[in-house]
């Protein structure tokens, strides 16, 4: 699975000039809607001037050929670039490669792999608002060693994995109230007070977050008492669901 799938071919493009930003390119030209003669962003990095060629082919999982970058040469003195930069979400193929330096083209190839490399460089804000499909959540920890959050009932289900939908939430036990996460046809009910409960997709928003942290900030300021383990636990959920939501530095 490719973290690049959820995203549209012009979403693509505008992806590519966040990303360019966070590389120190400064993008002179944003995306164009519609049809646009191959010219797909025109960016700038140390007064060499770099026509961008945005290629999406992830759904499709193949390279990009020759035969799908047409005339670069005259791309490249019709928007004045001296440089050609292929973004492309798979890879450049050798035929590419080959074409290039037969036309004798200064190139730059960000492939998919690299890209996502590099994409902690990239804004929070644009993780955010651009990549936002549950089911790739995984792929946000870049590469870092992921660590599972195990439902609480000792079943062994990863519930940031799962397809199932689980809830982290406050329960009262014989030492006070602490908080506790399981898969939602794993909570028991009939032990435990559940003083509120939330979603746990509901955590890998930043401001969802902060809200549910808000409401057990409140529950917690007028319960008896607080589980001697309480922080603890909190901080261990806290540190695991935020590689959901921005990579631990
Ligand atoms: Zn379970």
């Amino acid at each position: 699975m490719n973290i690049f799938d959820q995203l549209s071919s012009h979403q693509w493009e505008y992806f590519a000039s966040y990303y360019l930003g966070s590389q120190g390119y400064t993008v002179l030209e944003p995306p164009s809607v519609g049809p646009d003669q191959g010219k797909d962003l025109i960016a700038q990095l140390d007064n060499v001037t770099y026509l961008v060629s945005c290629k999406h082919f992830s759904r499709s999982q193949r390279p990009v050929y020759a035969g799908d970058e047409c005339s670069i040469l005259d791309r490249l003195i019709q928007h004045g670039a001296q440089k050609f930069i292929g973004f492309y979400s798979t890879c450049g193929s050798v035929s590419l490669s080959e074409s290039l330096e037969a036309d004798g083209v200064e190139y730059v190839i960000f492939d998919g792999l690299s890209i996502f490399e590099n994409m902690m460089d990239v804004s929070f804000s644009v993780h955010q608002s651009l990549f936002r499909e549950i089911r790739v959540v995984r792929a946000k920890t870049f590469g870092q060693e992921y660590r599972p959050l195990l439902c609480q009932c000792g079943c062994g289900s990863d519930i940031l994995g799962s397809a199932l939908s689980s809830s982290v939430y406050l329960a009262l036990g014989e030492k006070g109230v602490n908080v506790e996460w399981r898969l939602d046809n794993h909570i028991d009910c009939s032990h435990n007070l559940i003083v509120t409960i939330s979603d746990v997709e509901n955590c890998f928003s930043l401001n969802s977050l902060n809200k549910i942290i808000d409401e057990h900030e409140r529950i917690l300021e007028s319960a008896s008492e607080v589980s001697p383990l309480f922080d603890e636990m909190y901080t261990t959920f806290l540190e695991v669901v935020h590689q959901m939501i921005y990579p631990v530095d």
